[in-house]
């Protein structure tokens, strides 16, 4: 028996729709209301509602996604060869904070139970973090990690985990370059991440261009007590054993500190949650970005900070969101990083396009503008209050836009410098992905990437697509997991397995 033909179109002026099946619809195939397919059609791939012209615009989300390069008659597979990619939003023009939504109503009443910081800051798990100046240390820091979890670890039960903050940076690099701030101030904002409760250390080699000082908070003075640095090459270190012994110690002492801390009930409003997708596909805009979108509304009016990233997935919907800026200023601001970002990606010889994944186009995706435009419904419909270069800390409640690369592993670790204590991470084609520093709730755009991946994904946004879960519902569903996760209640499936990605710092300045 064939089963029930089932399509989405998001939007009224749209003249194309994607298929839901699982096992996509073979030609032939009697839509409701008519419509016959002319081809076999994928899932999550475009089928021409009526017929389109040669260079008429392809509409998704009730907006141009591309151009026709030949005529397509209605009931065609719109494949990704027929769609033309349109020139991208001119920045000069866009209209800044014109489109003010209207205040939605707080929220009250929500908490969820946190580690309070002596900055006011809120940490929903309570991590040891080591420091590290250069990729040079970066075998003793993880040799010194295995054995504190191994040997002190159990002796602090109140501490989660230990972390060391490794990564490529600190020498071989061109330190004064005037891009080098974005990896520089990136190893010193992670350092304080409300999940690291402020027990700041550091492990330096000695010779590397990155010295370990310049890993100290702006403007904080250098009190050896507060924040401990150990050098390797240290005349005083005779051998290995030496070292690992001194870190081990220092380790201790911040481990003491951490254990002294205890849960306690704080407001939603403390939460700082960042947004991000990976493995896109053509469900994303429909389902878990949605519904990720309204949780993010939820937030947003209880008072929290929401992060969202991810430049060149937003690069194409930049004229949905200067409208929604708080002030000119905002506007401005986003212009400014998308701005960077061009001439960035220009040095090195790319554009927006060099963005999508062999993995998204299967998945349906024809090209950046569609996957923009599905991307950028996970902000909700808050207004942007503020935005925030790489790494830089984030200073406001409310929607943020924290300029990052799409990277997920770049994405997450500029994130995690901006403050972030928890991250939302919409999947339709499904990754593994996790970070040790944060929890990492993950949401499948489709019910058979779910069912498929059951002890890998958190929530299922796959049933909005099926009818049979509104994205209200999915919404409230992951408003309340956050809640639960950051209380330490519930464990994501990612830590349930421990799996986490490397830390992967942004740097645009040369490497020497
Ligand atoms: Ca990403």
């Amino acid at each position: 028996m064939q089963p029930k033909p089932l399509l989405i179109r998001v939007h009224l002026d749209d003249n194309v729709a994607i298929v839901i099946n699982e096992d996509g619809l073979p030609a032939g195939t009697i839509c409701p209301g008519g419509l016959a397919l002319r081809e076999n059609i994928p899932q999550g791939h475009k089928v021409a509602l009526c017929q389109i012209p040669e260079g008429a615009p392809i509409t998704r989300y009730g907006a141009a996604i591309g151009y026709a390069a030949r005529p397509i008659a209605a009931g065609n597979w719109v494949q990704e060869s027929l769609v033309l990619l349109p020139e991208p939003p001119v920045m000069a023009t866009l209209p800044l904070a014109t489109r003010l939504p209207a205040p939605l109503p707080p929220l009250e009443g929500y908490s969820f139970q946190g580690f309070r910081n002596a900055d006011g800051t809120v940490g929903t798990r309570n991590v040891l973090g080591i420091s590290t100046s250069v990729q040079c240390v970066a075998g003793v820091v993880d040799f010194v990690v295995a054995r504190i979890k191994h040997e002190l670890l159990p002796k602090y039960p109140n501490v989660d985990d230990v972390v060391g903050l490794n990564h490529a940076y600190g020498c071989g690099v061109a330190i004064d370059a005037p891009d080098a701030i974005i990896p520089i101030r990136t190893l010193r904002n992670l350092a304080l991440n409300p999940n690291l409760g402020g027990a700041l250390m550091v492990v330096g080699l000695g010779c590397e261009k990155l010295q370990p000082e310049r890993l100290l908070p702006e403007g904080a003075a250098a009190s050896p007590e507060d924040f401990p640095i150990l050098r390797l090459q240290d005349e005083r270190f005779h051998g290995f054993g030496e070292m690992v012994s001194a870190i081990m110690e220092m380790a201790e002492k911040r481990l003491r500190e951490l254990d002294r801390r205890r849960r306690e009930a704080c407001p939603a409003s403390a939460l700082v949650v960042g947004l991000q997708c990976g493995g896109s596909d053509a469900f994303s805009g429909v389902t878990a970005n949605p519904a990720v979108g309204f949780a993010a509304d939820l937030l947003v009016r209880a008072g929290a900070t929401v992060m969202f990233s991810e430049v060149t997935e937003v690069r194409d919907a930049i004229h949905l969101l200067t409208p929604r800026a708080a002030d000119e200023e905002v506007g401005r601001a986003l212009i400014r990083e998308i701005e960077w970002y061009d001439r960035y990606l220009e040095r090195g010889g790319a554009d927006r396009s060099a963005n999508t994944t062999p993995g998204n186009k299967t998945g349906g995706l024809a090209n950046i503008v569609e996957k923009a435009l599905g991307s950028v419904v996970k902000s909700g419909s808050t207004p942007i209050v503020a935005v925030l270069s790489p790494g830089e800390r984030v200073r406001r409640k409310g929607l943020v836009f924290a300029a990052t690369p799409a990277s997920d592993f770049v994405c997450g670790t500029l994130q995690l410098a901006s403050g972030m204590t928890l991250q939302v991470f919409t999947t339709g084609r499904g990754t593994p992905y996790g970070l040790a520093m944060a929890p990492v709730v993950k949401v499948a755009t489709r019910s058979a990437l779910s069912r498929r991946w059951h002890d890998l994904i958190d929530v299922d946004a796959g049933q909005i697509a099926t009818g049979a879960a509104t994205i209200e519902q999915v919404g409230w569903e992951i408003f309340h997991l956050i809640l639960e996760v950051s209380s330490g209640r519930k464990q994501t499936w990612a830590d349930r397995w421990g799996l986490h990605n490397a830390l992967t710092l942004f740097n645009p300045a040369p490497v020497t």
